[in-house]
């Protein structure tokens, strides 16, 4: 079995972790009181906590109630049944470090659409309406909170007593385990893959279900649906539908083939996605903006086209190294680096670096059209208040931390021919500046 290669200094799990468990879960909270109560004010939160001090708080986190759970097991159990029963191509994952390669059913968008129809159907025909899932939106994040943290209890359980393959291992140290996770590839059975589960079928798919449930309830509450959250849905809908259909592209990215089943990434994809990424829905429902006809569709499709982008950086870099390099970039033939690593096992293998295209500009640039989607989904809510804005400016420390992150274990992994790629692609992230 693998040992498990720290991503940062012990110290630095420590803290991140602390922080983490004893600030992420509050921050949930306080975000939909604000968004939901507060009039996305800060300000009223802020005022209404000096006064009422921590007994205020602890009166306004909502209570995991029967029918939170139930929404959420019903949500749950849908998910995992799609994942596991609808027809999908078999896919191979990237080859692991300990020389595996993983196979998955890619039957992603046929989730999606199930799920959407299904969530709308329900709701046409009177079955089941989503303003429910917004008035309890605050017991249902309550109860994502304590039972996403159970859930990673179970992965550190599973890691230490049934890994799946031998791409797992233990640091030594019981909070890194925990916290970074034990297991690459965790399964229930052959499978049922944990990562994809939360990760992609709940997390992801959980954006678009609240992106539709905000817009629902706004029209349920004024009759009527403003261009603003227009604007938000349809953005919001268009970059998890890019998501649902390049999620066998997601499968060869860091988060499935590096960063392994614990806290961070699971908890992370379990509360944080639900909560923190579909806030500027959340806020738009009690502030229906007007934006008119032209501002709308200006930033619907200064939208559309970042997402594009973003969708092209990916495509670029998977069509590159699925053709070995036999490919067109930006219609001429790739300029690239062979580099070579080696596995842990010992054995010798190569990768090709792209070094044109999207590629060629900065080592990162995807992130500069991700951001930039983010900035347009959100900028609907205008500037009075700045909370909606609390995605955009945590994607891009997230992505700035990653693209370091990532950018160091390259060089660990390919050495000099890093180097010469660095060389070559001088920029991390934006062009000429970083
Ligand atoms: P990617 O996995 O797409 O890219 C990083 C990996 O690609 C590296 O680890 C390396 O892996 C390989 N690589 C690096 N440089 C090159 C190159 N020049 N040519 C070929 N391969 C290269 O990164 P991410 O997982 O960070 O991003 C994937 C997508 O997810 C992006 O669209 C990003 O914007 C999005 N994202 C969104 C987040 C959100 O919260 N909204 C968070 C994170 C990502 P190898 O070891 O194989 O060489």
């Amino acid at each position: 079995m693998a040992e498990t290669k720290t991503v940062h200094s012990p110290l630095v799990t420590y803290f991140s972790m602390l922080s983490l468990l004893t600030l992420c879960p509050p921050f949930v909270i306080l975000l939909w009181y604000t968004m939901v109560h507060a009039d996305g004010s800060i300000c009223q939160t802020w005022d209404y906590l000096k006064q009422h001090g921590l007994q205020g708080f602890i009166n306004i986190w909502p209570r995991p109630t029967a029918i939170a759970w139930k929404i959420i097991a019903c949500y749950a159990v849908f998910e995992a049944a799609l994942q596991l029963l609808l027809p999908g191509k078999k896919v191979e994952g990237p080859i692991s470090p300990e020389g595996n390669r993983p196979v998955y059913k890619a039957n992603g968008v046929a989730a999606y659409v199930v799920t959407l129809v299904t969530y709308l159907t329900l709701w046409w025909f009177g079955i089941f309406n989503p303003s429910i899932v917004y008035d309890h939106l605050g017991e249902i994040f309550s109860a994502l909170i304590f039972g996403s943290l159970v859930f990673c209890v179970f992965l550190y359980i599973k890691g230490h007593l049934a890994p799946s393959s031998n791409d797992s291992g233990s640091s030594g140290n019981m909070i890194i385990d925990f916290y970074w996770g034990m297991e690459l590839y965790p399964r229930i059975g052959k499978n049922f893959d944990i990562k994809v589960f939360t990760n992609c079928r709940f997390g992801m798919m959980s954006w678009a279900v609240l992106a539709l449930t905000y817009c629902i309830k706004q029209y349920e509450q004024n009759g009527k649906v403003a261009d603003s959250m227009f604007v938000n849905t349809i953005l919001m809908l268009v970059y998890v539908t890019k998501f649902f259909w390049w999620e066998a592209g997601y499968w060869n990215t860091m988060d499935i083939a590096h960063d392994r089943a614990g806290f961070y990434i699971c908890w992370g994809c379990l509360v944080w996605v639900p909560s923190v990424y579909t806030s500027p829905g959340m806020y738009l429902v009690n502030h229906p903006v007007n934006l008119g006809l032209q501002l709308a569709l200006y930033i619907l499709a200064a939208g559309i086209l970042s997402i594009y982008v973003n969708y092209d950086c990916d495509r670029q870099r998977q069509e590159f190294r699925r053709t070995n390099g036999k490919c067109f970039v930006w219609g001429k033939a790739p300029s690239k680096i062979v580099a070579s690593y080696t596995t842990t096992s010992g054995e010798t293998k190569t990768s090709l670096l792209l070094t044109s295209g999207w590629w060629g500009l900065s080592r990162h640039f995807h992130y500069v059209p991700e951001i930039l989607a983010a900035f347009f989904w959100t900028v609907p809510a205008l500037f009075n208040h700045f909370l909606p804005y609390f995605y955009v400016i945590f994607l891009t420390i997230l992505l700035f931390d990653r693209a370091k992150r990532d950018d160091d274990r390259c060089r660990s992994k390919y050495g000099k021919y890093w180097k010469l790629y660095c060389e070559k692609v001088r920029y991390r992230i934006v062009p000429g500046i970083y």
